[in-house]
């Protein structure tokens, strides 16, 4: 166990117990943007970044993905961490002026008119790459990639044409941070603006809500190896149908 102190409480962690887990479970708030926990997490954003003091060294970290592995002292409100948050609320603020997400967190930390003049994107996005992780990572198709560098990256599908491999489940609807995706369910169709992907949506055989694409139901067919009774209901009939056994 190694001994921790975060903003001035003391405990003892695990090696390996990353700082934003002991923040955690120490009601220690540190701002993140692009950490879900179902995703290997990589400090993208850099908005988790804290002080350390390792061995009597202190230096800047992302509390997200940094392993504990001695004792150490953790700062959340130093005065370099406050700079540094605030100077990347301001750039992210200055590219995405309308997101709601980043206007709060803008807000509370202060900061209000952004000093740069920087190429606006009205999209919401903060290319911090979370859809992409989802889509290789929990969802398995790599429909999506970043493009480019600098200014111009962003999410996109292969030529940002419609995707072969999407299987429209939504998951980088549900992850992004900053809701710059957007899916539409209407009329037996889901449709993403973002990917220019239109899908046929499948109803419950109990209900008849539609709870799922064509295409994502042969795929999870696919990786099942069979096809599952569980296919054909939506969640909520679902566990009817379980509890009702
Ligand atoms: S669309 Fe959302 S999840 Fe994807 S890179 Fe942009 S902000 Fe991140």
């Amino acid at each position: 166990m190694y001994k921790v102190k975060i903003d001035g409480i003391e405990t003892e962690v695990n090696p390996g117990t990353t700082i934003l887990s002991v923040a955690n479970q120490e009601f220690v708030e540190i701002p993140t943007l692009c950490y879900n926990e179902n995703v290997e997490p990589r400090g993208a954003c850099r908005m988790c970044t804290v002080e350390v003091e390792v061995w009597g060294r202190k230096r800047l970290v992302t509390a997200c993905n940094y392993p504990i592995q001695a004792d150490i002292v953790i700062d959340t409100q130093s005065e370099r961490v406050k700079k540094l948050r605030r100077l990347i609320l301001e750039v992210l603020l200055a590219r995405t002026p309308d997101s709601p997400r980043i206007k709060e967190l803008a807000e509370k930390y202060g900061v209000k008119q952004p000093r740069f003049n920087l190429e606006k994107t009205h999209d919401n996005c903060i290319v911090c790459g979370l859809c992409v992780q989802a889509c290789k990572d929990i969802v398995g198709v790599s429909a999506i990639g970043l493009s480019e560098r600098g200014i111009f990256r962003k999410p996109i599908t292969p030529y940002e044409e419609s995707s072969h491999t999407c299987i429209g489940c939504g998951s980088c609807v549900y992850i992004c941070p900053t809701d710059a995706i957007s899916m539409v369910d209407k009329d037996g169709k889901r449709y993403f603006e973002r990917w220019k992907t239109e899908f046929k949506l499948v109803g419950c055989e109990s209900c008849g809500t539609h709870f799922a694409t064509d295409v994502q139901i042969e795929y999870f067919k696919k990786v099942m190896g069979k096809d599952d009774p569980s296919l054909h209901f939506c969640p909520n009939c679902l566990v009817l149908k379980e509890t009702k056994k």
